[in-house]
């Protein structure tokens, strides 16, 4: 059994005793050992792993029931609650935050005999779109060492790339799964807003936050979203709607939407070519392919931002030094910052209504629009982003780096759900850079984005 096995394949295995849960920790632990000085991927590992997989190994010796996820490893962005972790949100305002609880999703993946790692890196408070934001030094990516991870899920993108994991969590409030998939060659999925439970999830913004996996394969991901998705009585949030069985999505034959107005923005002529490729060999495959023009869609990143800082500063108010951690107005950095001073210029009362119920109508505009646009197809390709992650000597302004975002935050606005598949890989300077693109599908039918996910990926060879 490598590291590299499928998510499933290896469930079994460590099911019928063929390889060992301990085996499976001890091999990632090594792996992390030797590699993780060099990516900066992990901020803390926990020794209560190898103590779980051995308790996990007894457990199936002793024939009792095993969970769907028995022995599986998966870590958590540091802004997902665990006890005595240091919950840090990569943030020097909440580096002695000692977690207090279990969120949902760690409960929900440890009740199917999952094993939590450890803690990953990300973009402070979740805030960037290239990891290079965390107080606790960049994550770099190890599939293209010289370019950024993506973010801000840079830590859990870059541990299943490194093989550090099986599965690792992430937030994305406007692509911070998604991107950092593209970027590292891996499968990234945001679930439909409501699906999964955000209790115990430090907010960046509440109304478009959504917890979700990374994996290296589609299995991967279909498995562990069956058992994140449905209602939490913690998150009044989470819808009541019943759970379709995920892994049961197979490629079949889809209307497959494509946005025209998203056209312009992609400046990366690879990504451009590959994007018309995919399209083509669709259509010769039998899939019918709709081009659509939807309104407001471009306007996406402007009207995201209001909404993030005006939120985020908001929640921020909590960090003031005395419950937790330290006054985050103090010790945060530079983009926390700016969100926290935009936030309060939005929030003030002179402001009432210029900018924030502007973005409001504009998100209801966009979900509006993709809700006429399921009516006619079952799910959307588009690109993840406009161009391929910077180099780490680039320095790029805040709205290059809010740029990277303007195919992903059309799902968050309209809350529906997004995955990634890696689809190329495109050769700069002596590396092979990776390249996801994202299938959307309506609100609550992950099933069916599962099922474009695995037509991609066909699509893609
Ligand atoms: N890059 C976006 C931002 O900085 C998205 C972040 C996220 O999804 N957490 O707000």
């Amino acid at each position: 059994m490598s590291l590299e096995s499928s998510t499933i394949s290896k469930i079994e295995q460590m099911k019928t005793g063929e390889f060992s849960c301990e085996k499976n920790v001890r091999d990632f632990l090594a792996n992390i050992e030797k590699n993780n000085k060099n990516y900066n991927i992990f901020l803390e590992i926990f020794d209560s792993a190898l103590e779980k997989a051995k308790k996990l190994d007894e457990k199936r010796q002793n024939k009792e029931n095993l969970g769907k996820l028995f022995g599986t490893v998966i870590a958590l962005k540091s802004n997902i609650s665990y006890p005595d972790a240091n919950i840090s949100c990569a943030s020097k305002t909440l580096e002695g935050y000692f977690g207090t609880f279990k969120a949902d999703v760690v409960k929900k993946l440890e009740d199917e005999d999952a094993i939590i790692i450890g803690i990953v890196n990300n973009d402070e408070f979740a805030c960037g779109s290239s990891g290079e934001n965390s107080a606790f030094g960049k994550t770099l990516n190890p599939v293209s060492p010289s370019r950024v991870p993506g973010g801000s899920s840079s830590g859990s993108a870059a541990a299943v790339a490194a093989n550090m994991c099986d599965i690792a969590l992430g937030s994305d409030t406007g692509g911070s799964i998604r991107n950092p998939a593209s970027h590292c060659g891996v499968i990234g999925v945001k679930p439909s807003y409501g699906r999964v439970s955000r209790y115990g999830l430090v907010d960046l913004s509440m109304s478009l936050d959504q917890i979700g996996p990374f994996s290296k394969d589609i299995e991967g991901a279909q498995i562990v979203m069956e058992v994140l998705a449905g209602n939490s009585e913690n998150d009044s949030t989470t819808s009541n709607r019943e759970v379709s069985s995920y892994t049961q999505a197979t490629s079949r034959s889809l209307k497959i939407g494509v946005i025209s107005n998203f056209d312009q923005f992609i400046s990366e002529e690879e990504i451009k070519s590959k994007y018309q490729a995919l399209q083509d060999k669709a259509k010769q495959e039998g899939h019918e392919v709709v081009p659509l023009t939807m309104k407001g869609v471009d306007l996406g990143v402007q009207a995201y931002y209001p909404i993030v800082y005006t939120e985020f500063f908001s929640g921020t108010r909590k960090f003031d030094g005395i419950k937790y951690g330290k006054n985050i107005d103090n010790t945060a950095g530079e983009e926390v910052l700016r969100r926290i001073l935009g936030g309060k210029i939005i929030s003030k009362s002179e402001y009432e209504g210029a900018y924030y119920k502007k973005a409001l109508r504009v998100k209801e505009i966009i979900a509006e629009e993709f809700e006429k646009a399921f009516e006619q197809v079952d799910v959307i390709l588009a690109p993840t982003t406009p161009v391929l992650p910077h180099k780490f000597s680039e320095e790029l302004t805040p709205q290059q780096i809010y740029g990277y975002d303007v195919f992903t935050i059309p799902a968050n606005l309209a809350g529906i759900c997004g995955g990634v598949v890696p689809c190329e890989k495109v050769s700069r300077e002596g590396e092979k850079v990776p390249v996801g693109f994202q299938i959307f599908a309506g609100k609550f039918q992950e099933e069916t984005m599962f099922s474009g996910m695995r037509v991609l990926e066909d699509l893609s060879k």
